[in-house]
């Protein structure tokens, strides 16, 4: 027997008052005054990684008694674990008061999400910060976000935290740290933008407890005198700013009829979890027959990039779309928008008020110890009591990896004839959202260490598509995003895609379509080993993509004959999609047989070839079987892989080029003009939106060069 929820209540922070429930702080922490807030901005251009010269400095940990100290907060070892909690926080406790005309910085991070422990003057224009791991605990630091005033523009300024504890980090690749300036976002209307020269990531010289420290080090100049500016490792969401989406969502007289929001459970310093019910109101019993879809994000307070892409999941979900009409009368949405309130109001990394990483809770049975978790999996238990549940994502930020992927879950003795059925929405995902999501990226492994995740429990308790979705903290590896941040913008379209995937996986005829992808998957697995394809992109080989294609193939078919048997709107779906979708350029004949076996492998060929043959690159008939196997591995993955996952797998980046993985060729160069040279090499690179033939047209140098 399940416990059920509260019945429906008028929230007091969504009342028609309009009023924000208030946030709950651990008593002991100083909170100002001052409500923080950012305008929205999308910057004009992808902003580039920072690219190491080599010679970036690596200042070293200055002990206590050098420098001065200018900011410190004490409150994180005050108790040793949380006693109770009380709105707002205490008042602040004055910091190190300036006298006129000096120049020194005045920093500040007792606000919401806020963090930053401790700050020493090293010189001038340099700083020493240290940051606060999360409260009760002594270590997790990752997370930082705090204000600057008493700035001077033009002047070099040199930032240093000490004490990371992850030897690895994005930093190390290219990342770059936020700056917000109020003055720019009055006067410019620019918001949170990248900064950052002589941006170093490395172990220093200090260290507790047996726990070896790391600095991120980097230099800058502020943009205005006297101006107050932000840095965050990542674009802040908080609590307030979830409360302030939801109260608009509550007082909008369309959205508040297909979306109700609930007090899911109230978290340890009783701040509200909420859980969103998103579905058109529907007639009669129709309702039991529409599967569920449970969305969570933020279980890592610090992953606020989690936040964006739920809110851009959100946005449309909501919105009056066709698309997002269809879905709503498909599906029953259950969104916990943030799962630890708690560790974001205080500006953790990656716990709750418990002291502990909730992401490794969901089998524990202490509901008083992780109510937000225990709460979810007893709502889940209770929407599959009612309904088939489709799907189950829970969102998270990856400090280490660029791209968006997913951990997903398969069996072990599957491993030789994969079930592929898990792997066909990422998939889906990945064509949909080929400069950002990357399929080769996901994993699909149950580890031990992994057992109480949130996605290795729900699969257990047998929801089979059960991911984790991992967004880089930092930007893309993939195609015209090569080498870019991501911005709020991105992260939000990342949430609209996720929509789309569940748009080309579900609908109109669920079933039918479930089943034929299941099947289609199954066959064109066979042979295929699912160890191949969780090999790193870095070391895949030409082969185990094939395999892929392959089974991407088919599932292009199966979309294409589900547009043939759709009704009208999702013919209008459909068209809307190809117009955007400008990879694929040619029409095929796809019959509709959903005969099994060799036969359809045969038949997946046999339209490789005629497809070859239409792009017929120099006017001559090609026997499929004498087409070299990268080419057959170039159209073949242009199909169904992005062509930027396509270009992640043939090519490795090295400086001054691209080189080939082992199993793929490029075009041989040699006795070639310079200026062909350059025109090949560049084509080689595949740009984004290259469609068939243009892939056709590249190799069109090779024919012709292997003629003389
Ligand atoms: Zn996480």
């Amino acid at each position: 027997m399940v416990p059920h929820l509260h019945a429906p209540q008028n929230l007091p922070g969504l009342s028609s008052a309009g009023q924000l429930s208030l946030v709950h702080w651990p008593h002991q922490c100083e909170v100002i005054r001052d409500r923080i807030e950012h305008i929205d901005w999308t910057p004009p251009r992808p902003e580039p990684l920072y690219t190491p010269m080599g010679l970036e400095m690596k200042p070293s940990y200055q002990p206590a008694g050098e420098g001065t100290v200018i900011y410190l907060t004490e409150e994180a070892n005050k108790d040793s674990g949380f006693v109770y909690s009380q709105v707002r926080g205490l008042s602040p406790s004055k910091q190190i008061l300036h006298q006129n005309g000096d120049n020194t910085l005045i920093f500040e991070a007792r606000f919401e999400s806020g963090n930053l422990q401790k700050v020493v003057k090293v010189n001038e224009f340099e700083y020493q910060l240290t940051l606060r791991t999360d409260l009760y605990t002594s270590k997790y630091t990752q997370w930082y976000y705090f204000q600057v005033s008493n700035t001077q523009a033009g002047m070099p300024y040199r930032f240093t935290i000490v004490n990371f504890t992850k030897p690895d980090s994005l930093y190390k690749r290219g990342m770059r740290p936020l700056l917000y300036s109020e003055a720019d976002a009055k006067k410019h209307n620019v918001g949170w933008r990248r900064t950052g020269n002589e941006i170093k990531y490395y172990r220093n010289n200090a260290g507790q407890g047996g726990q070896q420290y790391f600095s991120l080090t980097w230099t800058f100049q502020f943009p205005h005198n006297r101006d107050t500016c932000y840095f965050a490792h990542c674009y802040p969401y908080t609590y307030s700013n979830l409360q302030e989406y939801l109260v608009a969502i509550s007082k909008d007289p369309v959205k508040s009829k297909f979306c109700k929001i609930h007090i899911l459970c109230h978290s340890l310093a009783r701040n509200i979890v909420y859980v969103l019910t998103i579905t058109n109101p529907h007639e009669g019993d129709k309702d039991t027959k529409r599967k569920a879809v449970i969305l969570t994000a933020r279980v890592h307070p610090g992953e606020t990039n989690t936040s964006w892409i739920m809110k851009g999941f959100l946005d449309y979900i909501l919105g009056n779309s066709g698309n997002a009409q269809v879905l709503r009368d498909n599906f029953v949405f259950k969104v916990v928008p943030m799962l630890n309130p708690d560790g974001v109001i205080v500006g953790n990394h990656r716990c709750s008020l418990a002291g502990q990483d909730l992401n490794r809770k969901y089998k524990s049975n202490l509901k008083e110890f992780y109510p937000s978790i225990w709460y979810t999996r007893n709502m889940i238990k209770r929407v599959m009591e009612e309904r088939d549940i489709l799907l189950y994502c829970d969102f998270h930020g990856h400090n280490r990896k660029k791209n968006v992927f997913v951990y997903g879950c398969e069996r072990k003795q599957q491993a030789k004839a994969p079930n592929l059925h898990p792997r066909v929405f990422p998939l889906l995902l990945s064509k949909i959202c080929p400069d950002k999501f990357s399929f080769p990226d996901c994993r699909f492994r149950v580890q031990k260490s992994k057992e109480g995740t949130g996605r290795v429990v729900m699969w257990k308790m047998g929801i089979s598509n059960s991911y984790t979705l991992e967004a880089s903290i930092c930007g893309s590896k993939l195609g015209q995003r090569r080498s870019t941040h991501f911005n709020t913008k991105d992260l939000e379209s990342v949430g609209h895609h996720f929509c789309d995937a569940l748009l080309d996986y579900c609908v109109p005829n669920m079933k039918e379509h479930e089943e034929m992808v299941k099947q289609q998957a199954k066959v064109n697995s066979e042979g295929l080993n699912s160890d191949v394809l969780d090999r790193d992109s870095s070391t895949q080989t030409s082969n185990s993509s094939d395999s892929c294609d392959l089974v991407a193939h088919q599932l292009k078919l199966g979309t294409k004959i589900k547009t043939k048997t759709s009704g009208e709107h999702i013919h209008r779906i459909a068209k809307d999609r190809s117009r955007e979708s400008k990879n694929v350029s040619f029409k095929m004949e796809v019959s509709t047989s959903t005969s099994l076996g060799q036969e359809q492998t045969t038949q997946g060929i046999e339209t490789l070839h005629k497809i070859f043959q239409e792009l017929d690159p120099v006017g001559r008939d090609l026997n499929w079987g004498t087409i070299p196997q990268p080419i057959e591995h170039f159209i073949s993955q242009n199909l169904f892989l992005p062509p930027t996952a396509l270009q992640e797998m043939c090519y490795a980046s090295e400086r001054g080029g691209v080189r080939p993985v082992s199993g793929c060729h490029p075009p041989k160069m040699e006795s070639r003009s310079r200026e062909k040279e350059e025109k090949i090499h560049h084509r080689v690179k595949l740009p984004i939106t290259a469609s068939v033939k243009q892939v056709g047209e590249c190799f069109r140098f090779w024919f012709s060069g292997s003629e003389n």
